[in-house]
């Protein structure tokens, strides 16, 4: 493949846009992982996408390899998405009464995931971990919940506690303004560690509410559970009437049609009480969702007693999106997934190897993250000892050839089905020339 030669340094569009947003809006972003501060510089300001495309305010083009962080799985703008969303948008945008959008995009997510018999639309992720914790603690009638260091569920008070993403990528342990009533009922165990989850179970069983995790983490970059992690979470929680919840957030409809459950297969002891969902299935707007068993979930408002309610939630225009999208997420879709992926990680292997850069690759599905170390990585400790340095000289060698990756060295690089060869041959030619720059 040639070489691809680089963009100017600078990026004067973005640079003056960053200036006008940094008066109006913290940081001059609106979600942290954005302003590019781990690894330096000035994030791109975009201002139109199409397929595997992003094009920027100095009308430069790079392959996205951050695809929203994750709900772009059939690229973007595609035909029958926009279509959808454009018929949705013409019909009215939002009437605060049930509509059958959000019941088809219910039954499409409820027919994909065999456990989940019912699920209640939200907004975003961070709702859908924040409400089925709640869930959690009304069913259980307990309150400590306990999650692993590196997965992130979400900016919820109760789960900011060592978590991956963001806080990760600006090493904030916690955040302020969580009280210590909220963080003192967080217990944050080593990922893939059944001997401190049977441990902290044996000593305070009786008190534990939930155990929540990301189905196959993807916030501390890819640290997919070992064989039989999964079971022991489901083994320990019934053994102590404590409920699991599986996050596929990050990995639900995108590691499979039916997420990262569709792949591991059901846990010895039966399936995750309850599940979260978002990103791929609203196919770029905000809708997310958390379900499970229709036991679990008849405790909820207004059949219930757990509240949740939402202005917005089962929004028409974005349950168009999401069942357009989900609907469209075909076999070939996921192949396509699968050989992309490859074909980077490949390169990744190949480029880093010749020049001599220390590498991992790690995978859950389709999706994979490269670690700037050598070794397995099977915990947020582990991840955290990778060259982080290097990563943001190499992330800014790829920007400089046109290909966006996330600005982290703790997020999993997001593919579509929509990067074809083009796509992926400038960012094969931009990873050779990147690794030999960073040597
Ligand atoms: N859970 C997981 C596994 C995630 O990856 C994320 C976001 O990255 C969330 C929850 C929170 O979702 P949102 O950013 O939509 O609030």
């Amino acid at each position: 493949t040639s070489p691809v030669t680089p963009y100017p340094l600078d990026a004067p569009a973005s640079e003056q846009l960053l200036g006008r947003a940094r008066q109006v809006i913290p940081g001059g972003v609106n979600s942290p992982v954005r302003a590019f501060r781990s690894v330096g510089g000035t994030p791109r300001f975009m201002e139109r996408a199409h397929g595997p495309w992003l094009w920027d305010a100095d009308g430069r083009r790079y392959v996205d390899l951050v695809c929203s962080w994750g709900p772009m799985i059939l690229g973007h703008a595609h035909p029958d998405v926009l279509a959808a969303v454009t018929q949705a948008a013409g019909e009215g945008f939002s009437f605060g009464t049930p509509t059958a959008r959000e019941v088809a995009l219910a039954e499409e997510i409820v027919s994909r995931v065999e456990p989940v018999e019912q699920v209640r639309l939200v907004n975003s992720g961070t709702e859908a971990t924040m409400s089925a914790l709640r869930l959690a603690r009304g069913f259980t009638g307990r309150s400590v919940v306990v999650k692993f260091a590196g997965c992130y569920h979400g900016h919820v008070d109760a789960l900011l506690a060592q978590a991956g993403s963001g806080v990760a990528t600006f090493a904030l342990p916690d955040s302020a303004g969580v009280p210590q009533s909220a963080a003192g009922e967080t217990v944050v165990l080593p990922y893939n560690d059944v001997p401190a989850l049977e441990q902290l179970f044996a000593e305070r069983g009786d008190q534990i509410a939930a155990v929540i995790t990301e189905a196959a983490p993807g916030n501390m970059g890819v640290v997919p559970p070992e064989p039989g992690f999964t079971d022991a979470l489901r083994r320990v929680t019934l053994e102590h009437d404590a409920l699991l919840i599986s996050d596929e957030v990050m990995t639900g409809f995108r590691c499979s049609r039916a997420g990262w459950f569709g792949l591991e297969g059901m846990p010895q002891g039966g399936a995750p009480d309850l599940f979260t969902f978002g990103k791929v299935m609203g196919g770029g707007f905000p809708t997310a969702a958390f379900g499970g068993r229709a036991e679990v979930m008849a405790m909820l408002a207004p059949e219930g007693p757990v509240y949740q309610a939402g202005t917005l939630s089962g929004n028409p225009v974005a349950s168009a999106a999401g069942l357009a999208t989900l609907q469209a997420c075909t076999d070939q879709t996921y192949r396509r997934l699968d050989q992309v992926s490859q074909a980077l990680a490949g390169a990744v292997t190949e480029s880093f190897t010749r020049h001599g850069i220390p590498h991992r690759i790690q995978w859950a599905g389709s999706m994979f993250s490269v670690f700037f170390r050598e070794g397995a990585v099977r915990s947020y400790t582990d991840a955290q000892a990778q060259d982080q340095e290097r990563f943001a000289r190499f992330f800014h060698a790829m920007l400089r050839r046109g290909v966006h990756l996330p600005p982290s060295c703790y997020e999993a690089w997001f593919v579509s089905a929509a990067h074809g060869d083009e796509a992926v041959e400038v960012a094969i030619a931009a990873i050779e020339d990147s690794a030999a720059e960073v040597a």
